[in-house]
């Protein structure tokens, strides 16, 4: 049974992910190589319950159950040791993740399950150099992964069939909605699909079809709308298959279909515009507007995600 869960790595993802677990009830262990990066962690850990305490998500005490439930430590061995279920949440190079395992390997119980968090290493590719094939598994998020519903599993055919249970019962504990590929593609399921729209996006920017405000207004008030609750194939079916033959017809030779990144990224990276992280990409962010938009953002999220659940446990019913 799980009961310890430990994150290797307190960026944009480990200390969203230690979050999910911990407000679930799980014992975690943060680690980072970086003391700064576990102190950032912590208060955005802080930051975040206390939202979703003022969103009327979670109650004071649960924020301090949750809060209570995480240590933070620089020390590999310690934060591992005794955990059932690790998430390694480091930066996506393909050798750090290979010293890594190498590390975890004699140190870590024999059964414990090994997650790695990548967004585009195949399973394959991570095994290469993992001593513990059977016991890896891909588990996917999505940033904020304490909001956002969707892990997508990834199993290696080495990878035994109790350590994709589990880690699926571990999943639907922490309320999140997995899915299990049946294929070990690049860019997973969502992330092709969330590409090609954005290709798509940005050829439309380039070519001036319209503002930046309104391509996204395009999707947030259009079918963005509607993917909370209907997917791709669902929406095609009530369109119709034969609306949706002639749309396909008429539309898809005139898309964008270019195999690298899109020019406008590509000229705001050289410039060093990387969006909010430097205060410019598509839109400009005044001092205060990102941090606004964040909560902003999550108390949407938050607000969404109750929607959600409640929609699901009438679906139970
Ligand atoms: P990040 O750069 O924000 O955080 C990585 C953290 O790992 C840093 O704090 C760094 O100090 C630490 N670290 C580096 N080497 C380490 C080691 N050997 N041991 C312990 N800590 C170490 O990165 P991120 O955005 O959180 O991404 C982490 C992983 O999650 C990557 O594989 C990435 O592809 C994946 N991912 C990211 C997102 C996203 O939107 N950011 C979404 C899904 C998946």
């Amino acid at each position: 049974m799980i009961e310890k869960v430990a994150i290797i790595g307190s960026g944009v993802m480990g200390s969203s992910l230690a979050q999910a677990f911990a407000v679930a009830g799980y014992t975690v262990s943060l680690n980072d190589v970086g003391e700064q990066s576990l102190v950032k962690a912590k208060q955005m850990l802080l930051d975040n319950l206390t939202l979703h305490v003022e969103q009327e998500d979670i109650n004071e005490d649960q924020k301090q159950h949750a809060l209570a439930n995480i240590t933070y430590t620089v020390n590999l061995e310690m934060a591992v040791q005794d955990a059932d279920f690790i998430v390694e949440a480091i930066p996506e190079v393909i050798e750090l993740k290979w010293a890594l395992f190498q590390q975890l390997n004699g140190v870590i119980k024999p059964e414990a399950i090994v997650a790695s968090n990548t967004s585009t290493f195949p399973i394959s590719r991570l095994i290469e150099k993992a001593p513990f094939a059977e016991r890896m598994i891909i588990a996917h998020f999505f940033n904020p992964a304490h909001l956002v519903p969707l892990v997508e599993i990834v199993r290696h055919q080495q990878t035994k069939d109790e350590v994709v249970e589990n880690t699926l019962e571990l999943m639907y504990r922490i309320g999140k909605e997995p899915i299990v590929l049946k294929k070990d593609v690049t860019g997973f399921i969502a992330n092709r699909l969330q590409t090609a729209l954005m290709r798509e996006a940005f050829y439309l920017l380039n070519e001036g079809v319209a503002s930046a405000e309104d391509i996204d207004t395009a999707i947030t008030a259009g079918p963005g709308f509607r993917w909370a609750f209907t997917g791709p194939l669902e929406i095609a079916d009530f369109g119709g298959l034969d609306t949706w033959q002639r749309v396909f017809d008429n539309v898809a030779p005139e898309l964008a279909e270019s195999k690298e990144a899109p020019i406008i990224i590509r000229e705001r990276v050289k410039q060093n515009k990387l969006g909010t992280k430097s205060g410019e990409g598509i839109y400009a962010y005044k001092e205060g507007d990102v941090s606004q938009k964040l909560s902003e953002r999550d108390r949407q999220f938050i607000q969404l995600g109750k929607v959600k659940r409640e929609n699901q446990s009438r679906k139970k019913d």
